[in-house]
C-alpha cells in the first residue's frame, strides 16, 4: 500500500453533494455483512479515511445503522456516500470518486457471507465473519 497526500474529489449522482477526501491508502477493502448487503444491494467497498482528512459540501442525510455507526446518502439523489465508525473515521464509496477506479483490492471482511454473486476473485486477503467479529464489536443484523 501507498500513502495518498493528493485529495481525491468526489461526488453523488446529482452533484448536490461534493467529498474532498485523502484515504489512508491506495486501496479499497470489501464488505459482505448483513447490514452491508441489505444497504449496498449485495456488498460494499470502501475507502479508509481519517475524520480530519474528508471534507463534505452540501446536504447528508445519515443512518444510524449500529451503535457505534451510520451510514450516510444525499437525500436528493439517494446516493451512498460513506459509513462512518465513531472510532474509526469514514469508509467512504469509491465509487464517487473517479481517480480510485484503479485502486486494487486489499481485504474483504465477512468473506464466508458473500453472496454467491459477488465471491471475488484474486489473491487479496479474505477475512471470515468468525475472524474479524473475535476482534470488532458484532455488526450482524440478520435479526431485523
Ligand atoms: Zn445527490
Ligand atoms: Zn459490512
Amino acid at each position: 500500500m501507498t500513502t495518498r497526500t493528493t485529495p481525491l474529489d468526489g461526488h453523488c449522482l446529482c452533484g448536490a453533494v461534493h467529498i474532498s477526501a485523502v484515504p489512508r491508502a491506495s486501496s479499497v477493502s470489501a464488505c459482505h455483512c448483513s447490514v452491508c448487503r441489505r444497504w449496498s444491494g449485495a456488498a460494499i467497498w470502501c475507502l479508509d479515511a481519517a475524520p480530519t482528512d474528508v471534507h463534505v459540501t452540501g446536504e447528508v442525510r445519515t443512518y444510524r445503522s449500529s451503535p457505534f455507526a451510520e451510514r450516510a446518502f444525499c437525500p436528493v439523489c439517494g446516493t451512498h456516500l460513506w459509513i462512518r465508525d465513531d472510532r474509526e473515521g469514514y469508509d467512504l464509496m469509491p465509487g464517487l470518486f473517479e481517480a480510485a477506479s484503479g485502486f486494487p483490492l486489499n481485504h474483504e471482511v465477512y468473506a464466508d457471507r458473500a453472496f454467491a454473486a459477488v465471491r471475488l476473485q484474486g489473491s487479496h486477503a479474505r477475512i471470515s465473519r468468525a475472524d474479524y467479529e473475535a476482534s470488532h464489536p458484532f455488526i450482524e443484523g440478520d435479526a431485523r
